[in-house]
């Protein structure tokens, strides 16, 4: 986790359990909004099966009871004086939230502060629940075998196993790299040898009619697929995990758009149809 741009989702819907960091002052500081964390968050429901706008909810509220925000001296003092002294005292914290569709809906999430490191120590729903409700919808896009993949390969992430969840995802990467290539291949501008000699970033531009935008602009974030296996270590695999994942999820998303579009057509066209069978005069015996 990049304690610079650290966003309250991020620790709760992208740091794997058991993953650490470390406090200096002002992330300190920083999690202490967090923990006591009242305002709404939109993330996935498992039990509604949908996004929904959660809120949290009786969070840290015997911390520093009477202490006002309002000024910037009493937050620095707040900041100097109290605050290590209350994280040396009580050192595991839950922060519950729930769905404002249900509030028997909740989201919890436990956190345990050694020293001056922050540890994940539960979540619920995990984080793998979560991920493989969030993904079903693809599931028409890549097939049976492809989508199990997926699924394993979010469930090693949240397991913090970098190389095992990469390879998955690299596999079906390739895949759906391959199936835009199938579609230009017949073209006859095709330039096959270019193809079959270029990296993956240029493989990417070459099919850049055929795959999402995002992917072509940021298309040198994936020469890490040209490495071999043995060359991988498992941080590069975490650290690309989700440029990986968000790169797939971009090209299945439009892959639904198209078959959602197509559906419409034949939808309308049936409609069409049915009005101009209707329209048409009945013979006469
Ligand atoms: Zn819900």
């Amino acid at each position: 986790m990049d304690e610079n741009t650290l966003k309250i989702e991020d620790l709760f819907l992208k740091m794997p359990l058991y993953d650490k960091l470390e406090l200096n002052s002002a992330l300190e500081y920083k999690l202490v909004d967090i923990l006591r964390f009242s305002g709404k968050l939109d993330m996935f429901c498992v039990a509604c099966n949908k996004e929904s706008t959660f809120t949290g909810f009786d969070n840290l509220t015997d911390y520093v009871p009477g202490v006002s925000y309002s000024s910037s001296s009493s937050r620095l003092m707040e900041q100097v004086f109290t605050l290590p002294k209350y994280f040396s005292h009580k050192k595991v914290f839950t922060v519950k939230l729930k769905c404002s569709r249900n509030e028997n809906h909740l989201m919890l999430f436990n956190f345990y502060i050694n020293q001056h490191t922050l540890i994940k120590i539960g979540q619920y729903p995990s984080l793998m629940e979560i991920a493989h409700h969030t993904v079903r919808k693809y599931k028409k896009v890549l097939g049976k075998e492809l989508y199990e993949e997926f699924n394993r390969a979010i469930g090693l992430a949240a397991l913090n196993i970098g190389l095992g969840s990469f390879i998955y995802l690299k596999r079906i990467f390739d895949h759906l790299l391959e199936e835009a290539h199938k579609q230009v291949f017949a073209h006859e501008k095709w330039n096959e040898l270019e193809y079959l000699t270029s990296p993956v970033q240029k493989r990417i531009l070459l099919l850049k009619n055929h795959l999402p935008e995002i992917l072509i602009e940021k298309r040198e974030l994936y020469t890490i697929l040209n490495k071999d296996i043995f060359e991988l270590t498992e941080e590069e695999c975490l650290k690309y995990y989700p440029v990986l994942q968000g790169g797939i999820e971009c090209i299945l998303a439009e892959r639904l758009i198209d078959i959602s579009r197509e559906q419409k057509r034949r939808e309308l066209e049936k409609s069409i149809n049915s009005l101009t069978e209707k329209k048409k005069p009945v013979k006469k015996k």
